[in-house]
């Protein structure tokens, strides 16, 4: 139930952004938890603030035409929507996947503005990407659509302007062509303009794992409350791409035994636990489909259109895409003894699958605070090229760690303050949520 002020504001969210189920979920969550915080400062309703921050600061959308290998033309849609700048230059990933509407983006968008204010550092909040598919694509195929893309995006970004990173079918590959691509056009070498980039040209250590890892240190925090520790127990993480590889190795080096893992078509139970190198072969070697890891490890079976929630497990980390853990799959974690979850992908859960968690006393970390290391390790790497420097592995991961520790203490103060100790949902909206509240209203009417 949503206070009655908010709900005539999320309904004007509704009429004037019809067919965005995503964009209005993400929404709702937030308004879910920010009633008390407008009771405590009534300058955020005299400012229309929660009306302003539901509404982009600007979205843009542009053809992204692009040939195939056999000489076909292709037409795609680009997307960037650049939510919020009041805290900084709008940040935030890139998706390539069949499934990319505006409302996605703008879901993700209005989730990353939160999640920035989170970490602490001087970002705004932002997102973008394409319907275009990479599966099956050749790699001259996805140079081509990267550089068309940019020949638009490159226009709206800068390193004070708008700073795009990878998200899902985005990685170090596709940021370099795009990088090529911005470099090529604007004659200008702006590592700022871009995270995600190679080591050799602009990257930072520790940012391809950040997610990943910042995920599973969110989820020891959580657990240390309770004086439990992620050693020795089972652990089943969903997705099997760059998040949900670099959970699974972090979870290994604290003494996790990961025993699933997933993509779009099924998940993969190894007794003796994933394989991580086999992991890593398979799909960033070869780029093959999961079906593949059976073969290299004849103790683990694949489970074509399998649910991979149905693996008792003592922590769930899912790691794939939105709404992908519904209540069905709740009622099984907890069924199954599942003491925390700790979402690595972007509203992974669905707001029914929470209220089931809840229910069954399960710790809860959200992606917007416990996915943040990914968007503040990119952060630590604008900073380093800005100071045309380059920091070790050891020291940017202490760093990540005190982040996802500081973003942790953020949202149980939080909590507690509000009174509802332990809901880290409510915690992170609230806590991110002031921080760019007091900086629209510093800002003037923006
Ligand atoms: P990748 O493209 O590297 O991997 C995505 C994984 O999720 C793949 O295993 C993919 O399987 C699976 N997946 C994607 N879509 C679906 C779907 N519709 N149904 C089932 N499985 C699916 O992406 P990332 O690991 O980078 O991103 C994963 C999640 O983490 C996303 O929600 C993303 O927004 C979030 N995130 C990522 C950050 C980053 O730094 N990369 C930062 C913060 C959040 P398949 O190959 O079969 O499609």
């Amino acid at each position: 139930m949503l206070d009655e002020k908010l709900d005539d504001i999320y309904d004007e969210v509704l009429r004037r952004n019809p067919a965005e189920p995503e964009f209005h979920q993400a929404v709702r969550e937030v308004l879910g938890s920010v009633g008390p915080v407008l009771t405590k400062f009534p300058q955020y309703t005299a400012q229309k603030i929660i009306q302003r921050i539901c509404e982009p600061e600007r979205q843009i959308i542009f053809r992204v035409p692009w040939q195939d290998d056999n000489g076909d033309v292709h037409i795609n849609r680009g997307y960037r929507v650049e939510f919020n700048s009041a805290l900084g230059p709008f940040k935030g990933g890139l998706r390539f996947h069949p499934s990319v509407s505006l409302g996605t983006v703008k879901f993700l968008g209005f989730e990353q503005i939160f999640k920035n204010s989170l970490t602490g550092m001087p970002i705004g909040g932002g997102k973008g990407g394409s319907d275009f598919d990479p599966k099956g694509r050749s790699d001259n195929e996805v140079m081509r659509f990267c550089q068309s893309f940019m020949t638009e995006l490159y226009r709206h970004i800068g390193e004070y302007t708008d700073v795009p990173a990878g998200d899902i079918g985005v990685g170090t590959r596709e940021i370099g062509w795009m990088f090529g691509q911005y470099k090529r056009i604007t004659n200008r070498y702006e590592s700022g303009t871009l995270t995600g980039k190679g080591l050799s040209w602009g990257g930072a250590l520790v940012r391809p794992e950040a997610t990943g890892y910042g995920a599973v240190f969110f989820l020891q925090e959580m657990l240390k409350v309770q004086g439990r520790e992620i050693e020795g127990r089972t652990c089943v993480v969903s997705g099997a791409g760059n998040v949900a590889i670099h959970a699974i190795e972090k979870l290994q080096q604290l003494g996790g035994r990961v025993l699933a893992c997933s993509d779009s078509q099924g998940y993969v139970y190894d007794p003796d636990g994933i394989d991580l190198p086999t992991l890593r072969q398979v799909k960033e070697v070869e780029r093959e489909r999961l079906t593949k890891y059976v073969e290299y490890r004849p103790g683990a079976t694949f489970h074509k259109r399998g649910n991979i929630w149905e693996v008792p497990t003592e922590v769930a980390l899912p790691c794939a895409t939105q709404n992908e853990l519904a209540a069905a799959d709740a009622r099984l974690l907890v069924a199954n003894g599942c003491l925390a979850v700790a979402e690595g992908a972007n509203m992974p859960t669905t707001p029914e699958g929470l209220d089931v968690l809840r229910a069954g006393g399960v710790l809860f970390g959200p992606g917007k605070a416990a996915n943040a290391g990914g968007v503040a390790t990119s952060a630590l790497e604008m900073q380093q090229n800005a100071a045309r420097d380059s920091w070790t592995f050891a020291h940017t991961e202490a760093k990540l760690g005190e982040i996802m520790s500081s973003i942790h203490e953020q949202c149980a103060a939080t909590a507690e303050a509000y009174g509802r100790p332990g809901d880290y949902v409510l915690g992170a909206n609230i806590a991110g949520f002031v921080k760019v509240a007091d900086a629209m209203v510093a800002l003037g009417l923006i």
